[in-house]
């Protein structure tokens, strides 16, 4: 359902998506300095979601080619290491659809050599919601997955919320390297057991020098 200024502007749910705000320089939503693409749009509704201004799909602004090339050319130094995506939900189908060709754009433009990389954040669980058959694998999440290198995946759920988590508000949630994690996929490993996580450097994770 659109609001009356997405639909005056000639919006159309699943043709288009709206982002609710764009971070430069952020250093909260992964490794480094990255650009932040904040998506709108998010059925789930975990209690106490960080984001839920985010959670209206026409929420914020079209996402359009000039956004798009903004943020590319953000990209564009070397202190820069990468684009993050997160929202609301990056992988709502609406989403996927929004963003297939972008993040492919982004990732012709700076390739895994290029030491950029992508994050993305979702409430779903990669096994059981993204690859085929789950309820969010649409005719775009194999391409989105192939280019994302970490996926950040699962609900944030307030019970098991922890502060001392980098990168993650619950600790249900898993940052999953995503290349390994394909490739263990297509080597014929299924469920979690095919889900490699990525490594933190020791001192964040045991907060120890
Ligand atoms: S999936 Fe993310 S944006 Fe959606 S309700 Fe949960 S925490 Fe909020």
């Amino acid at each position: 359902m659109l609001c009356r200024a997405c639909a005056r502007r000639g919006w159309v749910l699943g043709e288009s998506m709206n982002y609710a705000e764009i971070k430069y320089f952020d250093i909260a939503n992964g490794e480094g300095v990255r650009t932040s693409l904040f998506v709108s749009g998010c059925r789930r509704g975990c209690p106490n979601c960080f984001n839920d201004v985010a959670w209206d799909f026409c929420a914020g602004n079209l996402f359009t080619a000039d956004v798009e090339d903004k943020i590319i050319a953000s990209m564009d130094h070397e202190f820069i290491d990468g684009l993050t995506i997160l929202g609301g939900e990056p992988m709502e189908p609406e989403n996927q659809a929004g963003l297939v060709e972008f993040v492919e754009r982004v990732r012709r433009a700076y390739p895994r050599e290029s030491g950029k990389t992508i994050w993305c954040f979702t409430g779903d669980v990669l096994e059981r919601e993204l690859l085929e058959g789950g309820r969010h694998h649409t005719e775009f999440t194999d391409r989105l997955l192939d280019c994302i290198d970490i996926l950040v995946d699962g609900p944030y759920v307030d019970a098991l919320h922890d502060i001392s988590l980098r990168f993650r508000g619950s600790s249900n949630q898993r940052i999953i390297d995503m290349p390994v994690t394909l490739a263990a996929l297509r080597a014929g490993e299924t469920g979690a057991a095919a889900v490699r996580q990525w490594q933190d450097d020791p001192v964040f994770t045991t907060h120890t020098m």
